[in-house]
């Protein structure tokens, strides 16, 4: 095996990102055009968000579940926009059992409809609500143009599905779980997305409104890395989700819908890669240490490995989940490149001078070179290195606030946000419509990505006309290229 690198990011980026998910362990293609094979190292990564998605779900008061991957294809065609929006997608499943089947059935896309069909059984009255589901689950949506993580046919997800009594708290509901997905992007995965409402076109197919949290690539291209839905009555007028209120008597009940998939693997990977391939933020990282011993001679062999254990042990004590690298045959040098390749944050290097020292020395994979190298003692790793995940998870974050904010731009005219969108986004008053975003988007090929939160305090201002088309303005909202 030869040290090899990856293409360096800044010379074509789509092979770096090729280039790093293979070489990094991360994924492969599958048989079937589309799927993925996800290996341990891009599985474990997809595991740490998990968890901490999981938890703040728990933490907000919902409940996992598991509801089927066949769905009647009778379920799919109830809501009208949803089944227009999803066909093109579909997977459909014709025979069973050797038998052509009576009504053919969908591999689910999402779930709103068979989860839909179970809430109509569940909620009877105002005392069943609101009732809050999680699924994690994979879904199927054909994918003409698929990339490993990005756009695969069979990705992993969860769905949260909630009903409520009230229209308030559905859209209360969208909002929190949007604030949840901010938040695990921001203080788990470092990347410090915008939290913004999706155009009518952009929106989920059968939803009021959609509303996304939407990452700066280190291209500067958009991720939407997680959407979340208020439905208003929609699916529940479809299904029949009825409940009788305090006054007995029959109402619908309000349901919303929010998803995070595979996809944030791959805006970890480009929202903090660099030339030299991946740099995992902590807290997601498989292996947040590698330790790599050095020696010459049997006699060094056995002493340094005996060190390196000892400051194994005093680490995994520490919750630092760590890899010994005791391969074989490879040169210390090629081992170091090879787990800075994979992002791993923290590299420590032990040889006989460090035994005879009492102490490791550690590089820190978000400073190249010797500036963020520095020895620490045996007696102070435990203290140290998990000060030390601490310092590189906030430079990371700071790292990609700082590109994204020098990326983002406000225009006053469409000339203006025409150069803007080569480099960057591009912040203007739109008007919302269809015309005017396929316009966008045939002449600049960048989309809608969402019009932030934040700096819209009210929608369709007196006044303010769209920079691109002249008509009304429906709001403030970023326009990029996107993944
Ligand atoms: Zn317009």
């Amino acid at each position: 095996m030869a040290a090899q690198g990856v293409t360096p990011r800044s010379e074509d980026y789509a092979r770096w990102y090729t280039d790093v998910v293979r070489m990094a362990d991360l994924a492969e293609n599958a048989p079937v055009r589309g799927c993925m094979i996800i290996k341990p190292y891009g599985y474990e990564l997809w595991e740490h968000i998990k968890s901490a998605l999981d938890s703040r779900f728990k933490a907000t008061g919902h409940r996992n579940a598991y509801f089927p991957l066949l769905i009647p294809m009778s379920f799919i065609t109830k809501e009208a926009e949803h089944v227009e929006g999803f066909t093109p997608e579909l997977a459909v499943v014709t025979h069973g059992g050797g038998k052509e089947l009576e009504e053919p059935l969908v591999v689910r896309p999402t779930s709103e409809t068979v989860i839909g069909h179970a809430f109509a059984n569940w909620i009877q009255s105002y005392r069943d609500l609101p009732l809050l589901i999680n699924q994690w689950a994979n879904v199927v949506r054909w994918e003409l143009r698929p990339r490993l993580f990005l756009r695969t046919t069979e990705f992993l997800w969860q769905e949260g599905h909630t009903a409520h009594a009230t229209e308030e708290e559905a859209l209360e509901e969208t909002l929190r779980m949007l604030d949840v997905y901010a938040d695990t992007a921001i203080n788990e995965c470092a990347i410090p997305v915008i939290k913004g409402l999706k155009s009518q076109q952009e929106k989920f197919a059968g939803a009021v409104d959609s509303y996304s949290i939407e990452g700066m690539m280190g291209n500067t291209w958009a991720l939407q890395a997680g959407t979340s839905h208020f439905l208003g009555e929609n699916f529940a007028k479809a299904f029949d989700i009825q409940y009788l209120d305090e006054n007995n008597e029959q109402q619908l009940a309000w349901t919303t819908s929010w998803g995070v998939s595979t996809r944030m693997v791959g805006a970890v990977i480009m929202a903090h890669g660099d030339d030299k391939g991946l740099r995992l933020p902590p807290r997601l990282a498989p292996y947040q240490v590698v330790i790599t011993p050095i020696f010459k001679t049997d006699e060094d062999r056995e002493s340094v490995f005996a060190f390196a254990h000892q400051v194994a042990e005093q680490l995994t004590a520490a919750g630092v989940r760590l890899h010994v690298d005791d391969r074989e045959g490879l040169s210390p040098g090629f081992k170091f490149n090879d787990w800075e390749m994979r992002g791993v944050p923290v590299r420590l290097e032990i040889g006989p001078r460090d035994v005879e020292g009492q102490s490791v020395m550690s590089a820190r994979r978000d400073v190249a070179g010797k500036e963020g190298k520095a020895p620490i003692a045996l007696d102070a790793v435990a203290t140290r290195i998990p000060e030390l995940l601490d310092e590189i998870q906030a430079s990371l974050l700071q790292q990609a606030t700082e590109f994204r904010d020098s990326n983002l731009h406000e225009a006053s005219s469409y000339e203006e946000m025409k150069e803007q969108v080569d480099a960057g986004w591009s912040l203007i008053w739109h008007c919302g419509t269809r015309e005017c975003e396929d316009r966008i988007k045939e002449e600049t090929k960048a989309s809608s990505r969402c019009y932030p939160l934040d700096l819209n305090e009210e929608w369709s201002p007196e006044g303010k006309t769209c920079d691109v088309c002249g008509q009304q303005a429906f709001g403030r909202a970023y326009f990029s290229r996107a993944y």
